[in-house]
């Protein structure tokens, strides 16, 4: 029998980007490329095909691919839970966070960006299936949340994130991405700068783009599997 030889990084992008884009239908939709435990000589090479947009966990791993990228101009995406202790790091070296769930938290990030830099972008991440082990906000938290974001210039409102529990049903991981899908219209309803709804996976992505999603994360399908 014959092996058959592994994708190749460029191979596993160009499909990803593609299946987004046919889902999309015509659309915008924005890939982000999941690099959490992937090297940055990775990044690089997906850089080079022209992929500008990262999302780390890590605030310590992302640092330090940040630092060994800086001639890259590359977008990066901090995507994993926030703790108040790294608001400042957050603040001071991402382009967007995507995990703001408390107004703890907002104050503090909104202090720490450096007035050089453009405003912090941020999505309000959504526990959308009412995980007790998941972080993220209530759907009827939103609007409050959304207000205290407002009232910070150094902090811009993009949208909402969500990570819809890894239900083998499809018939329920599309019931979750269409409710993220309702709270997302309820609040540009409101007016304002929101314009990123920001769920799927690898394993969903395309699903969560016919439910509306602007922005798929995307990683073991682009990298492969991460390493233990
Ligand atoms: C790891 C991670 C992803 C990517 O997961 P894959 O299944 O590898 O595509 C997306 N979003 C978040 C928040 C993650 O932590």
């Amino acid at each position: 029998m014959q092996v058959k030889p592994a994708v190749s990084l460029e191979q596993a992008w160009r499909s990803v980007t593609q299946r987004a884009e046919a889902a999309a239908g015509g659309r915008p939709v924005r890939v982000l490329a999941v690099s959490k435990t992937q090297p940055a000589t990775a990044i690089r090479t997906l850089a080079g095909f022209g992929q500008r947009a990262f999302g780390e966990n890590y605030v310590q791993e992302a640092l330090a691919k940040q630092v060994e990228l800086a001639d890259c101009a590359l977008e990066w995406h901090m995507i994993g839970p926030l703790q108040s202790n790294k608001c400042r790091e957050v603040a001071e070296h991402f382009d967007w966070l995507q995990t703001l769930d408390r107004t703890k938290l907002v104050g503090l990030l909104a202090r720490h960006r450096p007035s050089g830099m453009a405003p912090l972008n941020v999505l309000i991440q959504v526990n959308i299936d009412d995980e007790a082990s998941k972080s993220g906000c209530r759907p009827d938290q939103v609007a409050a949340l959304a207000e205290a974001i407002a009232a910070h210039p150094q902090l811009c409102l993009r949208g909402l994130m969500a990570i819809p529990a890894p239900d083998p049903d499809m018939a329920r991981r599309r019931a979750a991405f269409a409710r993220m899908r309702e709270a997302f219209d309820r609040l540009r309803a409101d007016g304002g700068s929101a314009d990123t709804l920001s769920m799927g996976m690898s394993e969903d992505f395309e699903l969560a783009i016919a439910e509306g999603a602007t922005m798929v994360r995307v990683g073991s399908t682009i990298f492969g599997p991460r390493g233990g």
